[in-house]
């Protein structure tokens, strides 16, 4: 069992000592954590001789908090109220569904100036374009790499729209984090702890993706390596499992959607284009996504998709995502969400 120490704000450092020396006397195993500015100390071991009164009376100590799961702090019994992720003054998990919009890959300066302008007019405040791509075969297009982050830092300037590009690998996770308010971490690396450490490390926000067959405590486990390094700031993310199934590329797990709200604090997300991998069945499954609870989607949008250079055959062109926005607007008034305005385009 896990007894999470939650030290006030002020607390000294001679404060914090004393609790850790006062909880490996006694045997436990201790990890200090950084959680909003304020030291949380984790102590594990037969937690049913701790007793919390006794830690309370401490100086500097403001509450002790029993933990049942091998998450921690990613989990309810740490932090009851929903989390909403600010991303560039956009807020995840709120009221507003996070609608992250555009091509798998950015491909040229005139493909995601075309794709941001569309998903921006049908009210997305993210643009989503891969930089560095993870794919299957070493002789696809693996994306435009530097040259692909100038172009989305670019279209930020001119759209205004906030940036979700991915993470490969731990060499490129600065310069990617330079451009990205928002780091994706696709479902191939969710299981690459030296990556999550390190983007653990940074204070940017996080869109972590189910791997291909993780469990969702697995997902929920590399979620918790975000936080235990400090980065409170994750977006957890449904992008469908590998099963039986031949018809479509994966099974999208909605079953993933209430569970995970029952289990953790952070908000999900679901992104329905991975999740059947085939464009006309993508609105179906956004729709449902959002009716299940998801506090968004993401959706590959492309403005010529039968040129896309990866994922075209999943990837909506900008008029039916614009009917597509139109049906979430219904979907989320009947679960008391909202959708971003879809603004004219100049
Ligand atoms: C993507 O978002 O384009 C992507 C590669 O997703 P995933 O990691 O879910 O396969
Ligand atoms: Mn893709």
């Amino acid at each position: 069992m896990i007894m999470l120490v939650v030290m006030k704000p002020h607390a000294s450092r001679a404060e914090v000592l004393a609790v850790r020396e006062r909880l490996l006397s006694m045997g436990f195993s201790v990890k200090e954590v950084p959680v909003d500015g304020r030291v949380t100390i984790s102590a594990s071991g037969d937690t049913g001789r701790l007793d919390p009164e006794e830690f309370a009376s401490l100086g500097g100590v403001e509450q002790t908090i029993p933990i049942s799961k091998p998450f921690r702090l990613v989990g309810r019994e740490f932090r009851k109220e929903n989390t909403e992720i600010i991303v560039d003054g956009e807020v995840v998990g709120g009221k507003e569904l996070a609608i992250i919009a555009g091509p798998c890959s950015v491909e040229s300066w005139e493909q995601v100036l075309q794709t941001a302008e569309a998903v921006k007019e049908a009210g997305a405040k993210f643009l989503r374009g891969g930089a560095y791509k993870p794919r299957t075969s070493p002789y696809a297009f693996q994306g435009l790499k530097a040259e692909g982050l100038a172009l989305l830092r670019e279209v930020k300037r001119v759209t205004g729209l906030k940036i979700v590009t991915e993470v490969k690998d731990v060499q490129t996770l600065n310069s990617v984090a330079e451009v990205a308010d928002m780091i994706q971490i696709g479902a191939r690396n969710m299981s690459n702890y030296s990556l999550l450490e390190a983007a653990g490390d940074l204070r940017t926000p996080v869109l972590l993706k189910r791997g291909i067959s993780a469990t969702i405590e697995e997902l929920l486990m590399s979620a918790e390596y975000l936080l235990a390094r400090g980065n409170q700031n994750v977006v957890l993310c449904e992008r469908g499992i590998r099963t039986f199934e031949p018809y479509t590329r994966n099974t999208l797990d909605l079953n993933a959607i209430p569970v995970v709200k029952k289990l953790s604090h952070l908000p999900i997300i679901v992104d329905p284009s991975h999740g059947i991998g085939v464009w006309d069945g993508v609105a179906s499954m956004a729709l449902a996504g959002v009716a299940a609870g998801a506090d968004g989607l993401l959706i590959e949008v492309h403005h010529d998709p039968s040129k896309a250079l990866s994922d075209g055959h999943q990837s909506l062109k900008p008029e039916r995502f614009k009917e597509l926005m139109e049906k979430i607007r219904m979907v989320a008034a009947a679960v008391d969400r909202t959708v971003g305005e879809s603004v004219n385009a100049q």
